[in-house]
């Protein structure tokens, strides 16, 4: 039968020699290979002090967005859940009340808005299927941690600061599907 790599040794019962059985050659012969290594350069980072450049297209942590007034533009409408194939949103919608109309651009906002961060594959379908430009994917990093419960992103960590927008049109303008 033909194999498939030209890699195989035959082997045998052969009788060491005695540099053999000195083992030191070998030693000396794996160091060399070891030391090697240490002058040829890195293809890994020292992550999170130094990051790659990631491509304009890349897909990070998502960002609930406002509209210029600082309201926020979700309205519950649940279409991000219904799209995403990683069942990984989930939310309450309430209804606006009176005198919160600073707070929520239409009568129906997100009460409660999760996403679980082990469960999303970043595909970005949420962003797509969102009828209000409520939420988008940013080339933020999710950050890792030990604990599960730390994984579910509540409106805590999804809305965006007021008085510190995050930025999404680098990605929105090289990194969106085109009709074809
Ligand atoms: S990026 Fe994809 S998997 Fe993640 S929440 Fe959005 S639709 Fe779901
Ligand atoms: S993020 Fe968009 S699609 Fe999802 S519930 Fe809010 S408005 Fe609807």
């Amino acid at each position: 039968m033909q194999s498939l790599t030209d890699r195989k040794k035959v082997v045998g019962n052969k009788e060491m020699t005695f540099k053999e059985k000195l083992y030191l050659p070998a030693i000396f012969k794996g160091m060399r290979i070891t030391f090697s290594h240490l002058f040829r350069k890195h293809n890994t980072l020292r992550y999170p002090e130094v990051k790659r450049e990631f491509a304009p297209v890349y897909r990070g942590q998502h960002v609930l967005k406002r509209d210029e007034q600082g309201r926020e533009n979700c309205t519950a409408c649940g279409l991000c859940a219904v799209a995403c194939p990683a069942e990984a949103i989930t939310m309450v919608a309430g209804e606006r009340k009176k005198g919160e109309e600073g707070l929520y651009r239409e009568e129906k906002y997100a009460e409660m808005y999760e996403i679980n961060m082990l469960r999303c594959i970043f595909c970005g379908l949420c962003e797509e299927a969102c009828p209000k430009e409520a939420i988008f994917l940013t080339d933020r990093l999710v950050p890792s941690t030990f604990e599960r419960d730390e994984f579910i992103y509540g409106k805590d960590l999804l809305v965006e600061d007021v008085d510190l927008r995050i930025d999404i049109t680098k990605r929105q303008l090289t990194g969106k599907r085109t009709e074809k």
